[in-house]
């Protein structure tokens, strides 16, 4: 068994794994990341908003793997629309480019399995198993946890919506058939064709985790076979295609996985929080929550005085995205209304509760609350809404809590007059003050 030490480990090469840990080699650690690659081949939706992350944070080879953005229609509650554009991603080829950059930027990769770890003095020892099948060990003072679903569920902290599988084939693509995706309801769950630019086709059917397809291994193909005969539209798309693969089921039901940040660990990407894939953000929340934890862990491990602030980040940051989504989740079955009374509708419509995705924008309040600048997380004070619980201290660039206090101590001036006067003295564009005077004024500040 050999050594070797680190500031952070990750375990987990996807999108969330990499995330972080390529933004904190930038940041000057030295980072192992433990990665075993995808065992499925799926193709995944990856949002205009997940891309523009990838840009912002320089992922060259993953944004190479993403493809064109393609056209998305969508047949619910008998209507049929289009519902904006996508990138389909092969999900080997993508995380395989996510790695390259993860290299490119100073990451030691490993590809090897971790088979668990153990916390000592000085930080925390894992223990992985390389694809040769040698044993090592690798030491560091922070362990993340990326490894996904298969990250372990805290009963006490964590939580679950309604269990949800999803079976998924690929398909040799007819002559006739145009990229593109296009999601379809029916009377036991929702169903999701992905027709990339090139290669095969993706069907995917998700279904209550208790529907008579899936009760077994041996049941599955049959499962999915029926579906696809069942649902009309499922038929249409997959006219004079055969199908290239065998069926796969994955887990695909809503969780928060708990024990979000330890003295020495912290929870990314679905590990932290798996929303329903029909939000088609799964994606973005990994990229998102790995870019996000790098000033937490950079002020855990260079400001300890800041530590417990920067867990509070992670933690609220987690939290309100996971119910934000189950929300908007639920809202989402409730717009399919023709089968309301089914159980996979029913048990979706109801779960997490009758509140709203977001509440009354207006009734704002200033906190002071843990924000990110600057690689580090600290305490400033922003305006607190409703619809922005974790609260908002800067708007492109512009600090809104000294604006506002700009604007009552200068009642008399137009919104032009003060817009330029801030724009002189901070040196930021005339335009972006004024975006950010209009997004006070309908918080009823102004
Ligand atoms: C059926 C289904 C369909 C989906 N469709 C979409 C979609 O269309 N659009 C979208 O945006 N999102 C979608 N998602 C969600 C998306 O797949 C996830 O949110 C995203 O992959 C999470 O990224 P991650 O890095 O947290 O985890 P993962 O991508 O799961 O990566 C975890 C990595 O850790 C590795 N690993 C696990 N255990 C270990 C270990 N012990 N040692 C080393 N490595 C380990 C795994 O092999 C894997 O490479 C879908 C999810 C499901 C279940």
């Amino acid at each position: 068994m050999s050594g070797s030490e680190y500031e952070v480990v990750v375990i987990g090469g996807g999108p969330a794994g990499v995330s972080v840990a390529r933004s904190l080699a930038i940041l000057g650690h030295r980072v192992a990341l433990c990665g075993s690659s995808r065992r499925h081949a799926a193709v995944e939706g990856l949002s205009e908003r997940a891309a523009s992350a990838l840009r912002a944070a320089g992922f060259a080879q993953a944004l190479e793997a993403i493809g064109p953005s393609l056209p998305r229609r969508s047949s619910w509650n008998g209507v049929l629309v289009d519902a904006g554009r996508e990138h389909l991603v092969d999900r080997r080829r993508f995380d395989e480019a996510l790695l390259r950059d993860a290299l490119g930027s100073g990451v030691a990769c490993h590809d090897a399995r971790c088979e668990g770890w153990h916390y000592g003095e000085r930080g925390v020892r894992a223990h992985e198993r390389r694809r040769d099948g040698a044993i090592s060990l690798i030491e560091a003072r922070f362990l993340i946890d990326a490894r996904g679903r298969a990250a372990s569920f805290d009963r006490d902290s964590g939580a679950r919506g309604p269990a949800t599988t999803a079976l998924g084939r690929s398909w040799r693509r007819p002559a006739h058939s145009a990229p593109g995706s296009a999601v379809a309801a029916f009377d036991e769950g929702w169903c999701w064709l992905a027709a990339p630019q090139d290669g095969p086709m993706y069907a995917q059917i998700a279904l209550a985790s208790d529907s008579a397809a899936i009760r077994s291994r041996s049941t599955l193909a049959a499962g999915y076979e029926a579906v696809v005969e069942r649902v009309a539209e499922l038929r249409e798309w997959l006219r004079g295609a055969t199908p290239c693969s065998d069926v796969d089921a994955r887990d695909a039901t809503p969780l928060l996985g708990g024990r979000l940040a330890t003295e020495r660990s912290l929870r990314i990407g679905d590990a932290a929080l798996a929303p329903d894939p029909l939000s088609g953000q799964g994606l973005f929340e990994a990229i998102a929550t790995g870019l996000a934890a790098a000033p937490v862990v950079n002020t855990i491990l260079r400001r300890p005085a800041d530590a417990d602030l920067a867990r509070e980040f992670h933690l609220r940051r987690i939290e309100d995205a996971f119910w934000r989504l189950a929300r908007v989740g639920r809202d989402f079955h409730r717009a399919e209304q023709r089968w309301s009374e089914s159980p996979f509708w029913s048990a979706r419509r109801a779960w997490p509760d009758d509140a709203p995705v977001r509440g009354d924008a207006a009734q704002a309040t200033i906190a002071a609350v843990p924000v990110s600048e600057d690689g580090f997380i600290v305490r400033r004070e922003a305006i607190v809404t409703a619809d922005h619980p974790r609260g908002v201290w800067r708007l492109d660039g512009v600090e809104l809590v000294p604006l506002l206090q700009l604007l009552r101590s200068h009642e008399g001036l137009r919104r032009d007059q003060i817009a330029a006067e801030w724009s002189a003295s901070r040196g930021v564009a005339v335009s972006d003050v004024e975006r950010a005077l209009v997004w006070l004024q309908q918080r009823c500040f102004a």
